[in-house]
């Protein structure tokens, strides 16, 4: 009965052994990337032992935004909750001020 469960998996027009690459991935949407190298996902701030970003430190604040004055997410900058929440605020403080633009 349960002779060979995996003919019915495969093409029944392709006569021709394909190498198996079930194991390479079936599709992308899942698993890791392998596109970029391992970035490490630490905190910059929490690695520089900065409790707090302030809206005055514009050279941090810049550093986290893109260049039209967006602010990077957190999977681009690898920012923690917290200092994201941050940086979120100081970002929005300093277009208020007219210091960075608002996008978007
Ligand atoms: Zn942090």
């Amino acid at each position: 009965m349960n002779n060979e469960p995996r003919k019915e998996f495969s093409a029944p027009d392709a006569s021709a052994p394909r190498p198996v690459n079930r194991e390479d991935g079936p599709r992308r949407s899942f698993g890791p990337r392998k596109h970029f190298a391992a970035r490490r996902k630490v905190c910059r701030l929490c690695a520089e032992k900065i409790p707090h970003v302030d809206y005055k430190q514009l050279q941090i604040v810049k550093s986290f935004c893109a260049d039209g004055g967006k602010i990077l997410s957190r999977r681009i900058t690898g920012a923690c909750a917290k200092h994201q929440r941050q940086l979120a605020i100081a970002v929005k403080i300093n277009r208020n001020l007219a210091i960075l633009p608002y996008c978007g």
